[in-house]
């Protein structure tokens, strides 16, 4: 039989028991003892049910109590000295925990380490930092031991680790300065290698075979000494007599595949759903005994596997390789949810589609039976049912609507551009009348308890919709008023009714499922439920307008409708995978800009729409961006079209990393951007400066994150230093983000010293 085997799974448990028990452990509630038992009992679970569905070669190495990157950091020891480790001592749970988060029940507090996106996932993992001169040793037992506890309860086990050129790629130091490329950083590795050299070879003493490498930088653009680097490196590993199985994912070699020739590991491991084409090419440049593990179960989405077509690919791989073509998910299974039984909101049509990551195992062994041509009855019956459902889907009217079509097609006449900025703002300055450094926020305002109580009974019925939306009018009215009493310009209606910016536009537009229990993991305890876009996307009714223009009504001065961008709903979604993302986001934006077509009609002159996760959208390789890029400023330019030149587009971004895509943004054309720029200290304005940025921009004053109030002075001296990069009549004084996670006490404050600082600029 083909072997079969898994990259990772998901380490959270069906109803989130990871979270709770981590999460009472930080507050004191649960011993360590318990925590640690609770871990345990998850890793048991999780072995028997991947065994159970006929995976060869059980993974070890994937659970981890924050981050799997900051477990493996942690054996490494490389500990920054600020959390005062001992040098010789084990790394406990408790300093793991204080490089996640800065504190921990026992040990002292210390600044966090930073956290980022895992590669193109909303995976963030904790980033390593590193020195000169860095030592390493095995300092964390846990994945040694946890190996054992996998034999001891009687399983082939394949551990999963961190490779040494990825750890590397990943981590950071002071003395590193260009990022991530630097390869300076590659002189670490005399002192690396050995470290994995330990390991592997105490792992091969517990008579382990296999041990899966994950080397996802193979996917990324490598300068040449990285890709060089490997050769020698994987020399090393091979000598401590375990069979390497390296693994790469989230899309293809192509011109890394040459680090392949010759490479002295055991086996390779592909990602053939993001980029089937480079079978072939993988395939000629592995020797004769090298094993290929074909990655064909998408494990970065949702839906379930066509059989039939992954089968056809593989019949006549198996043919040519024999036992050395093995079966799995295209990646760990950490980024989706864990059982589709958990289940039991969804009508049983889309349900039959789906397929979370306990199925995607089912399928994995379904589809081995089929290439091995040794499928017995039930298991027919189950490869039939799939076929079935498969095709439902492709002909159901709710995936393919013909009205969507029909706006789609006639995009092509569609006349994106706006009259020229210049023309738009000094039709919207004589409409809005607005002062110079004019003041706004980004949208929300505190959640409160109260809030979130209101619309949790409003959802369980237990509060009726007239009397749900009387309280959310009392709240809106009250977030006008305060901003009125603190002095600001543009004012927001504070987003009450949402309990989450892609959630609350979901579930108003049609396409869009959402489950009851599809969490995964986004970092740490922290999980996210993604929706679902499984269809053609519709705006049946306006979603925002009664809101936005009940707020209008309110106040003399302009109120801002809040709209989420198509992007970041693609972005944040899992999205359907029988047509390109791009045309996905298109049906978004069409429907966004029934929306602001709607708003405009009702008399809101200034409209925000949210595009936080354009940057992260990125594809992993430069040579990808332009195009990714292209179609999603295009969706912006189509949510925006055909509005009047007095109607003021904003956007906002939570990040300033500008450099890369300055040209897109600008080519946006929003009339206001707000961003994040506090915590770099304008900065990041440099890409706004060099690239002659042409409208209006507002650079985050003050950093939301943190309940602390920076003072007047030093407001102004930001604004002071953006206005020596940009004309200061096109600044904008505003936070870096929303309000929502703030109280109102410090929200108060920060606000009317905002407000001072703009006055103050006004004056000089
Ligand atoms: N309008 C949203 C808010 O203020 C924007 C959130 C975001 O940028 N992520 O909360
Ligand atoms: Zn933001």
């Amino acid at each position: 039989m083909t072997v079969i085997h898994n990259l990772g799974f998901p380490r959270i448990g069906k109803q989130r028991e990871l979270k709770r028990a981590v999460e009472a452990y930080w507050a004191n509630e649960l011993s360590q003892e318990a925590l640690l038992q609770t871990g345990k009992e998850l890793r048991a679970r999780h072995w028997a049910l991947q065994k159970a569905a006929g995976v060869d070669l059980i993974p070890v190495g994937d659970f981890a109590w924050y981050d799997q990157i900051l477990e493996w950091t942690c054996l490494l020891g490389a500990v920054p000295a600020r959390f005062e480790h001992a040098a010789a001592a084990e790394v406990d749970v408790d300093t793991l925990f204080r490089m996640a988060r800065g504190r921990a029940p026992q040990g002292k507090p210390a600044a966090a380490c930073e956290m980022t996106k895992w590669f193109d996932t909303n995976y963030h993992y904790i980033v390593p930092e590193i020195a000169p001169g860095q030592r390493f040793r095995v300092a964390r037992t846990a994945l040694l031991e946890q190996i054992e506890e996998a034999i001891e309860q009687g399983y082939s086990v394949k551990p999963v680790i961190p490779g040494p050129l990825t750890w590397l790629w990943l981590a950071k130091g002071e003395a590193y300065t260009e990022g991530a490329a630097d390869a300076a950083k590659l002189e670490l590795l005399s002192a690396l290698v050995p470290v994995y050299q330990e390991v592997l070879a105490r792992i091969n003493a517990l008579g382990v075979e296999w041990v899966q490498i994950d080397e996802p930088i193979l996917a990324v653009d490598l300068p040449t000494e990285w890709r060089d680097a490997f050769k020698a490196v994987y020399a090393s590993l091979e000598r401590s007599g375990v069979r390497i199985l390296l693994a790469t994912y989230f899309d293809g070699l192509r011109d890394n595949v040459s680090v392949l020739q010759g490479l002295p590991v055991a086996g390779v491991h592909i990602d053939a759903v993001r980029a089937p084409e480079q079978i072939d090419t993988v395939r000629a440049q592995l020797s004769s005994g090298q094993v290929l593990s074909v990655g064909v179960i998408n494990g970065r989405n949702i839906w379930r596997t066509d059989l039939d077509k992954a089968a056809a690919v593989l019949k006549p791989l198996k043919a040519e390789l024999g036992e050395r073509l093995w079966l799995a998910p295209s990646c760990s299974l950490l980024h989706v949810p864990v059982d589709l039984e958990s289940e039991e909101g969804l009508d049983a049509e889309l349900y039959s589609w789906l397929s979370f990551a306990t199925q995607k195992l089912q399928e994995l062994q379904w589809l081995r039976a089929l290439v091995d041509g040794n499928a017995d009855d039930a298991l027919e019956a189950n490869v039939l049912a799939q076929r079935h459902a498969l095709l439902t889907r492709a002909q159901s009217s709710r995936t393919h609507n013909p009205k969507v079509a029909a706006s789609v097609e006639k995009l092509a006449t569609l006349k994106r551009d706006r009259e020229p900025f210049a023309t738009r703002i000094a039709a919207q300055q004589a409409r809005l009348n607005l002062p110079a450094f004019p003041t706004t926020t980004i949208g929300s305002f505190p959640q409160t308890q109260e809030i979130r109580k209101l619309r949790s009974e409003w959802r369980s019925g237990a509060l009726s919709d007239t009397a749900y939306e009387k309280e959310i009018r009392a709240e809106i009215e009250r977030v006008i008023r305060f901003q009125e009493e603190v002095g600001l310009d543009v004012l927001v209606h504070g987003e009450a009714e949402r309990n989450d910016m892609v959630e609350y536009f979901g579930e108003l537009l049609g396409g869009f499922a959402f489950t009851q229990n599809g969490w995964v993991q986004s970092y740490g305890s922290r999980c996210v439920k993604p929706p679902i876009i499984f269809g053609d996307v519709l705006r049946p009714i306006p979603m925002t307008v009664a809101w936005s223009e009940y707020a209008q009504s309110l106040t003399t001065k302009p109120v801002k409708g809040m709209l989420t961008g198509p992007v970041t709903m693609l972005q944040w979604s899992f999205v359907r995978d029988d047509q390109p993302r791009a045309d996905t986001c298109r049906q978004l934006a069409l429907a966004l800009r029934d929306e602001v077509h709607d708003l405009e009609a009702a008399g809101v002159k200034v409209i925000q729409i949210d595009e936080p996760a354009i940057r992260e959208g990125l594809p992993l390789r430069k040579a990808d961006w332009e195009a990714y890029l292209a179609w999603a400023v295009d969706c912006f330019r189509i949510s925006t079209s055909n509005i009047a030149s007095d109607t003021q587009i904003h956007t906002h971004m939570c990040y300033s990393e500008f450099n890369d895509i300055i040209q897109a943004i600008a080519a946006m054309d929003a009339d206001v951007i707000t961003i994040e720029t506090s915590r770099s200290n304008m900065e990041l304005l440099e890409a706004f400066e060099n690239f002659h940025y042409p409208n209006d921009i507002g650079p985050g004053v003050y950093d939301i994150h943190s309940p602390n109030i920076p003072d007047q002075a030093w407001m102004v001296a930001l604004m002071r230093k953006a206005a020596k990069r940009l004309p200061a009549e096109r600044l904008w004084v505003n936070p870096d983000c929303g309000l929502k996670t703030r109280g109102w006490p410090e929200t108060t404050k920060a606000l009317q010293t905002m407000v001072a600082a703009a006055k103050e600029l006004r004056l000089a």
